[in-house]
């Protein structure tokens, strides 16, 4: 069975066509249409499905160049053979080169079935090509799409570093057009400095198969972005390359910046925080070692800022901690690392000094600097500082050793009266060391009930009887003994650990004083130590109000002792809680008086009962006249202002008969009493010890 063939003929002639109509039956089971016009060929194209055109060269009113241009037109792909009577080869050329499959003569049609056969063949090979080549166009839009959805850039390198494709994203991004993409060298995405990198990531492309790194993608306007960058090997059409994609990470980076300043800088002041700080005085160390040139570690806390705090409150003492940086940071300059290193430490470190004598200028100023006037929020607060200071490489060779010793420096220089600076003496340190053991095993002292208390009398130069007792506080160490109050009340201030211990000693003098009462012991007024701290850190109203009525005592019978130095606190909220003490009827006296500096005004307003005279002064009062002169002072202006006058640490019978000579009301001291425990002191009130 032959295989169908559908023939279009141009031909005008009857007897051509049926001749070669009867060459194709021989090789086909034929069907075919005879036109001979330009019309019915367009006609017939429209209409019907041919597989092979046949067209004479010669028509009357047509040629076969007419054929070749109506199919031409038709977009339709169907192969034409012309066949002619006419012999002559530039005939034949110019219709081959018009898209002639082939070029026959009617004298010799023998060539006709291997001419079609040649033909269909060359029809199903083109047939085959569109459909490879829609197939490849289909891909391409389909990789197209895929890789401009991507987020990011998309780059295709070949071996050569030349770019063989990439995205939309890609120009948009970096600026640069198709047409320069498509001829750049793509190190010019890179800063020179990162090039190296890159180039040896894009080795371990070829190597490895695959590689990501991080890095700045130039942009052609010159900006820079924060970028990852992966890569794979690939091989395409025998070509050997690479692709992948870059990913914008500026918004990462910035994270991780901001992350990265939280921990190294101080989030109140924006200063350097401890941690860089240290990290600072390391390196400043290999530098110093390098270049021979000293450095100087200022490290400064501020006096009593727990008051600025308690007082105006902590958003207030935010901004006065800011204010206090910045006027830190103007005054030392920029080479200079000014660090917040806790609450209210500051740590300056002064690089690259001539000799130590630099840092005392400096650190002169910077206590002056804080000791000056400052207005913050529109009000004005008072501060002073307390400076140690240390410098390398004389007083340590760690950042740890040099801030530990300019601490002890600082702690020094607290002790020595603040608002100075202190610079590290080698002494120094074992003492510190003794403190902070000391300070450690206080901690444990009233929950251990290590505290013991010893009453000393009072007792009336007139009466000779005894009128009171002051409680004195004792620390009973297993190891340390009995430690003196004159040494541990002072770390017990510094280190907050007054509170507890106050508590302890008011509730037990109170409780005792209570107890004697109720066995119907004479009343005594009982006399209790309050340290000026406390009024920082405490209400010292309510809280005495709230122990009287725990424990039962009668206000009357409750003395407070208060130092000089409360005027150095708040004098508002301290005049304020001494009234309400007052109105309560618990009595007030201002002890180791003559030692501080009180001013007279001061004690009006304070409105007492009693000033202690200081043992200092009775201790000397009959050997320096000058001494005896104060005593005498005292007595008047305490009984001109009406106070209850009492010395304390008289020893003697002289001392006291001179004190009662000059009408000092009461006294205290070893000559009638040592300080005793509880039961001995109700002994003596029920035995009605007296002077003799
Ligand atoms: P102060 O309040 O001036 O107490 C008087 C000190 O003089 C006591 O020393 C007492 O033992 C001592 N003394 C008494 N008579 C004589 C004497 O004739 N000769 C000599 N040389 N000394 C005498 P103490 O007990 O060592 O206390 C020292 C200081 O410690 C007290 O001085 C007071 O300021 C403080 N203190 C004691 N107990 C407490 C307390 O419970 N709380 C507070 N905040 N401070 C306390
Ligand atoms: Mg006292
Ligand atoms: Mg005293």
């Amino acid at each position: 069975m032959n295989q169908p063939l559908r023939v279009l003929m141009v031909e005008d002639s009857d007897d051509d066509s049926a001749l070669i109509q009867d060459v194709l039956r021989r090789g086909y089971a034929l069907s075919a249409l005879r036109v001979d016009t330009g019309e019915a060929l367009r006609a017939a194209l429209a209409d019907g499905r041919w597989d092979l055109i046949l067209s004479d060269y010669y028509l009357p009113s047509f040629s076969a160049q007419d054929t070749l241009e109506v199919v031409a037109e038709s977009g339709l792909d169907i192969p034409v053979i012309v066949i002619s009577g006419t012999v002559g080869e530039e005939i034949a050329v110019e219709t081959l080169k018009l898209g002639a499959q082939d070029y026959l003569l009617k004298q010799n049609l023998t060539r006709l079935l291997p001419a079609v056969e040649r033909a269909l063949e060359a029809a199903r090979d083109s047939a085959r090509r569109r459909q490879m080549e829609q197939a490849l166009r289909q891909e391409r839009d389909y990789s197209d799409a895929l890789i401009n959805s991507l987020p990011g850039t998309f780059y295709h390198c070949d071996e050569q570093l030349r770019m063989v494709r990439w995205n939309h994203n890609l120009e948009q991004i970096s600026g640069y057009s198709a047409a320069e993409l498509a001829v750049i060298d793509p190190m010019a995405f890179f800063a020179e400095e990162d090039r190296t990198l890159v180039r040896s990531r894009i080795r371990d492309v070829f190597e490895q198969g695959e590689s990501r790194v991080e890095v700045d993608f130039l942009l052609k306007d010159g900006h820079r972005l924060p970028y990852l960058l992966t890569g794979v090997r690939f091989e395409h059409g025998g070509r050997l390359g690479f692709m992948g994609i870059g990913t914008d990470i500026s918004e990462r980076r910035r994270a991780e910046q901001r992350l990265h300043h939280l921990a190294i800088y101080d989030a109140l002041t924006d200063l350097p925080n401890r941690n860089l700080i240290q990290e600072r005085i390391a390196h400043q160390i290999v530098q110093a070692r390098a270049n021979g040139r000293p450095f100087a570690l200022l490290y400064l806390d501020l006096d009593r800022f727990k008051v600025v705090n308690d007082g105006y409150g902590h958003l207030f003492g935010d901004a006065v901690l800011r204010a206090v940086g910045q006027r830190l940071l103007s005054l030392v300059g920029e080479t200079a690392t000014v660090a917040r290193y806790g609450g209210d430490e500051f740590l300056i470190l002064l690089p690259d000094l001539n000799d130590a004598e630099d840092a005392h200028a400096v650190a002169g100023q910077v206590v002056a600097c804080v000791n000056s006037r400052l207005v913050v929020d529109g009000r004005e607060v008072h501060l002073s500082g307390s400076m140690g200071a240390c410098i390398f490489p004389d007083d340590g060779d760690t950042a740890e050793a040099l801030i530990s010793n300019a601490d002890v420096s600082m702690y020094r220089a607290k002790s020595l009266g603040r608002n100075i600076c202190q610079f590290f003496s080698r002494e120094m340190s074992a003492e510190t060391q003794l403190r902070i053991d000391l300070e450690t095993r206080l901690r444990g002292a009233v929950p251990a009930g290590q505290l013991r208390l010893l009453y000393q009398p009072k007792v009336s130069l007139a009466s000779g009887q005894i009128t009171g007792c002051e409680a004195l506080v004792r620390w009973q160490h297993p190891e340390l003994g009995l430690v003196s109050p004159t040494k541990f009340i002072p770390i017990a201030e510094d280190c907050g650990l007054i509170v507890p211990i106050s508590d302890w000693v008011l509730h037990t003098a109170c409780q005792q004083a209570k107890a004697w009462l109720d066995a119907g012991l004479p009343p005594v007024r009982l006399a209790v130590n309050i340290s000026a701290r406390q009024f920082v850190q405490q209400d010292v109203a309510s809280w005495t109000t709230q122990t009287l009525q725990e424990t039962g005592l009668p206000p009357q019978m409750l003395e407070l002792e208060l130092t000089e130095s409360l005027i150095a606190q708040d004098i508002d909220k301290v005049v304020s809680t001494f009234s309400q003490l007052r109105a309560l009827g618990v009595k007030l006296s201002i002890d180791d008086f003559g030692t501080g500096h009180s001013s007279l005004s001061y004690l009006k307003r304070f409105r007492i009962d009693t000033l202690k005279i200081d043992q200092s002064f009775i201790r000397n009062m009959l050997m320096e006249k000058e001494n005896e002169t104060i005593v005498l002072a005292v007595i008047s202006l305490a009984h001109n202002l009406k106070f209850n006058v009492i010395a304390e640490g008289v020893e003697t019978r002289q001392q006291c008969d001179f004190l009662r000579e000059h009408h000092c009301d009461e006294i205290q001291g070893n000559y009638f009493s040592t300080p005793v425990p509880a039961e001995q002191f109700a002994a003596m009130l029920r035995s009605g010890a007296h002077l003799p």
